[in-house]
């Protein structure tokens, strides 16, 4: 099978690897992604070379551009460049020996099929040829192209030394299989479940790599199933896996959470590729298994598990070592208000309970929308449509206060600095107060969004704590 290489960058390669005498392979996800015409500009070009990987890419940087800049990852023997919009990685072919007990192998320079053998999956380890005898012509020792078609994941390997090898595999397949909707095969899938207690000793960063790919893949519930069905979850996210099963008193029983979960994922998916949206979604109801009680004669009460859910979120990103920045606290203010909406909806609605919500949620009260939307899995339809429109009512009633009173943008009319001068203050709690007095009277409607009615407002207020303007 001759393949048609596209890309000048590919001629360039062939011409300086025939120059220094070595064999150059473009191979893996690129080679991949190209025979299922994965749509993904800038993807990413992995070439093994038969030789120094380093060497190689420096010549091949000074032959596109000698002003390219070629970083080199020396532990790793690879070296990549830049090139449009992709990341050229150049690696001398390898063979690798692993130790059970340790996760770094020893590695030898190797043949291209040593390199194949250390691949994951043979869809990965297809490899086309560079070199000018045989360019373009497809190396596939596996059948890869074969699993390609039938679109199964499969290992070069048998499974258990794959994995046992390099357990980050173990996701990585799952991965795949939630990106590409391929299927992992029986034995394949069997090894992951008796290897899956050697994920504890792959780092909790590559762990998190492939976690957000399975989030923003097209099938995440699949992946997140998967994962459990794989005995993994309960390794790597214990959190989610408690949130598995049903149990019954007096008759009544709960959801299952995991499914509830799982049901919610896949509706936001549908509306948004924003990941950590999706990260609310994963942990909306995080907390229901700590705040779960009995209520003889009610039934179950999860009561609590917004707010608890919103001081977990913080411990379980620092686990995971996801950025514990404001893409955490945005996962964790949305965590903490998701029951808020749907309380709109069911009491007879003031202004000023919309007021407060679109206070604190602020801009991101269109992604707490949509994540509450995708929160109704009931089986019901009729109580779906219905809890939808009601949704659209109380959105029609957000749109019309906030256009009359801006508080999702809220900026304090009267500012702190202005307090302090007017009353002739010092820094302290009163000057909070009356900060806090002007909220509260906007929020409530007493007065309106407007920076004279507020700065009539301070002054009122001041007189009430016994204050006079200087
Ligand atoms: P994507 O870039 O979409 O994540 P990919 O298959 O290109 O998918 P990379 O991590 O870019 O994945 O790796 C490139 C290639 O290197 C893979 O196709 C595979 O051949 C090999 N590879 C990567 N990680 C591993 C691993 N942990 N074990 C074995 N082979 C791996
Ligand atoms: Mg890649």
């Amino acid at each position: 099978m001759i393949l048609p290489l596209d890309d000048m960058i590919f001629g360039i390669i062939s011409d300086v690897c025939g120059r220094e005498g070595v064999d150059a392979y473009v191979i893996g996800g690129y080679v991949r992604d190209m025979l299922l015409k994965r749509d993904n500009p800038g993807k990413d070009i992995d070439i093994v070379i038969i030789g120094d990987g380093v060497t190689t890419a420096r010549a091949v940087a000074r032959a596109v551009n000698p002003r390219i800049k070629v970083s080199v990852f020396k532990t790793f023997g690879t070296a990549m460049f830049r090139y449009n919009d992709a990341d050229i990685e150049f690696v001398g072919a390898r063979k690798e020996s692993y130790n059970r007990d340790s996760r770094k192998p020893d590695v030898l320079p190797g043949t291209l099929g040593d390199d194949q053998n250390r691949r994951d999956f043979t869809v990965n380890a297809l490899a086309i040829s560079l070199n000018k005898a045989t360019y373009g012509e497809m190396l596939d020792p596996f059948n890869g192209l074969d699993d390609l078609r039938a679109k199964i994941l499969r290992t070069p390997l048998d499974p258990d030394t794959t994995f046992s090898d390099d357990p980050l595999r173990m996701l990585r397949a799952i991965r795949f299989s939630a990106q590409l909707g391929f299927t992992i095969n029986g034995p394949t899938f069997e090894s992951i479940k008796r290897n899956a207690d050697r994920i504890k000793i792959v780092s909790a960063e590559r762990i998190s790599v492939e976690l957000n790919k399975i989030l923003l893949s097209p099938l995440p519930s699949k992946g997140l199933a998967l994962l459990e069905e794989a005995q993994l979850l309960a390794i790597i996210f214990p959190e989610l896996e408690k949130l598995k099963g049903v149990e019954e008193k007096e008759g009544k029983g709960h959801k299952d959470n995991f499914h509830h979960t799982l049901k919610v994922i896949e509706n936001i998916s549908a509306r948004t590729d924003n990941l950590w949206l999706r990260w609310a979604a994963l942990l909306h109801d995080i907390a229901k298994p700590a705040t779960k009680k009995f209520i003889p004669g009610t039934g179950w009460s999860f009561h609590g598990h917004d707010f608890l859910g919103a001081k977990m979120v913080p411990q379980i990103f620092a686990r995971l070592k996801l950025p514990l920045n404001e893409k955490m606290k945005y996962v964790q203010k949305l965590v903490g208000l998701h029951l808020r909406p749907i309380a709109l909806v069911q009491e007879e609605v003031s202004d000023s309970a919309i007021r407060r919500l679109l206070f604190e949620a602020g801009e991101d009260i269109d992604d707490l929308m949509l994540l509450c939307q995708a929160d109704i899995t009931s089986g019901n339809r009729y109580k779906v449509k219905k809890h939808l429109e009601n949704f659209v009512l109380v959105m029609e009633k957000m749109k019309e206060i906030e256009e009359k009173d801006a508080i999702r943008t809220f900026q304090p009319p009267v500012s702190g600095e202005e307090i302090i001068k007017v009353f002739g203050l010092k820094p302290g709690p009163v000057v909070g107060d009356i900060k806090t007095a002007i909220k509260d009277a906007i929020l409530d409607g007493k007065i309106a969004n407007d920076r004279e009615e507020a700065y009539r407002f301070m002054l009122e207020r001041g007189k009430e704590l016994g204050l006079k303007p200087v």
